[in-house]
């Protein structure tokens, strides 16, 4: 099985319990000795290919490192990027995609290994991942009449607005364009946004508070 560890926690004496993300969904094994034999296996953010028991809770019998991105922690911003990137993950629900999940989650960490906007990485990440949750803005038509002359992004409303709908609104087509961008990208390198990344993220954590059925862990620029 292949897998990314997001984190380890001391478990019995010498030992850690490893939580880590497969194309199956969480997991969480034990790592026996693990301070000795297996520090490849407990460190977080390791990409590993492993085997284990069966049972309700499996020990990690081998496994090999495939990817390590521990040059992430020598970047303190990318370090707090990850805080809400995995605390998105820790709260995904049965029955989503996890092999597409997991893909993105590889994908996104290794942008944020070569980026040097680590904020551009989580917008895009926390804005996409809004689908999975089935809480996806609505970005193409008016959310209240279906109208396809937007001027406007509400994140209490859940998306784009017209002109007539948006009466009570400051107009603000950067933010609906701006998370259009980030909604659809494919190459990160095309990106244009007009508000700042502590504009825009502020707007993102904000959708989630309204959302969400979770509280997100925050990180601010
Ligand atoms: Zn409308």
């Amino acid at each position: 099985m292949e897998g990314i560890v997001l984190k380890t926690i001391d478990y019995k004496e010498k030992s850690k319990l490893v939580y880590l993300y497969t194309k199956a969904g969480l997991i969480s094994v034990k790592a026996l000795d693990a301070n000795k034999t297996k520090l490849g296996f407990v460190t977080t953010l390791n990409q590993v290919e492993f085997e284990m028991t069966s049972g309700k809770l499996p020990t990690v019998t081998e496994y090999s490192l495939k990817k390590s991105f521990y040059s992430i922690y020598e970047n303190l911003t990318k370090v707090g990027v990850l805080t809400p990137i995995l605390d998105v993950i820790f709260h995904l629900e049965e029955g989503v995609n996890h092999s597409r999940i997991y893909s993105f989650l590889i994908q996104t960490i290794n942008e944020l290994l070569a980026t040097e906007e680590p904020y551009m990485v989580l917008s895009v990440f926390l804005v996409k991942m809004l689908a999975v949750f089935g809480i996806k803005p609505e970005l193409k038509k008016c959310v209240h009449c279906s109208r396809t002359t937007l001027v406007n992004f509400s994140s209490l409303d859940g998306g784009a607005l017209c002109d007539s709908c948006s009466i009570y609104h400051e107009k603000n087509c950067n933010l609906l364009n701006d998370f259009q961008q980030l909604y659809y990208v494919k190459d990160y390198q095309n990106l244009s946004l007009n508000l700042t990344y502590n504009e825009i993220l502020d707007e993102i954590y904000q959708y989630y508070a309204i959302h969400a059925n979770f509280k997100l862990k925050e990180y601010h620029l």
